[in-house]
């Protein structure tokens, strides 16, 4: 039975990857599975079905993988935030610190309508950083993050606090302290 399947049994944990201390948790082998993707996919969706959300923003490139799956799911379009250089013009840009290294993330200029309630998805909130840099890009362009929905938190990191002290509402399927 989907309903009961253990969501948390089919993330793959490597760690000391990328870097020593680190503890990575792949979702790549939870949405391999049929029962794993469309029971996670559901499980981020059904916190927002009423929210008035009118569009899905992903990050790039997990967030791509669910932000499609939530589309649907949820009958919204989906707009991507991809790193530097992949987006046709014109572009907005975030810099922004990662749990490790730096990065830098795009949103075309027109991609939001404005005013949009949009509902931010990713795998995975660690110190907020792309978190918080997706919510500017949203913001940039005319848009608000009135929530976000991740498969996985780690909130000792702190990300999670970070966007709801931004006034975002904050969920996530798996949580690992
Ligand atoms: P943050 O910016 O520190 O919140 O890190 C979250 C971003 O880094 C997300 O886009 C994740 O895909 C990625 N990330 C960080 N740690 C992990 C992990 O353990 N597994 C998978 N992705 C991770």
């Amino acid at each position: 039975d989907a309903s009961t399947i253990d969501i948390e049994k089919l993330v793959r944990v490597i760690p000391d990857y990328p870097k020593t201390g680190i503890i990575f948790r792949d979702v790549t082998t939870l949405f391999a599975d049929a029962d794993g993707l469309r029971v996670t996919i559901e499980a981020m969706a059904a916190p927002f079905r009423d929210a008035g959300i009118d569009l899905i923003v992903g990050v790039d490139a997990r967030g791509f993988i669910i932000g499609g799956a939530m589309g649907m799911a949820m009958g919204k379009g989906f707009v991507p935030i991809r790193k530097r250089g992949k987006l046709p013009p014109e572009v907005y840009r975030e810099e922004y610190t990662l749990e490790y290294g730096t990065s830098e993330v795009e949103i075309n200029v027109n991609a939001v309508p404005k005013g949009a309630r949009v509902l931010l998805v990713d795998d995975l909130i660690a110190t907020g950083g792309t978190a918080m840099a997706a919510v500017k890009l949203v913001e940039r362009v005319g848009g608000t993050v009135a929530a976000a929905s991740f498969t996985i938190d780690l909130p000792d990191i702190g990300g999670s606090k970070l966007l709801r002290a931004q006034g975002v509402e904050v969920f996530s399927v798996l949580s690992y302290p």
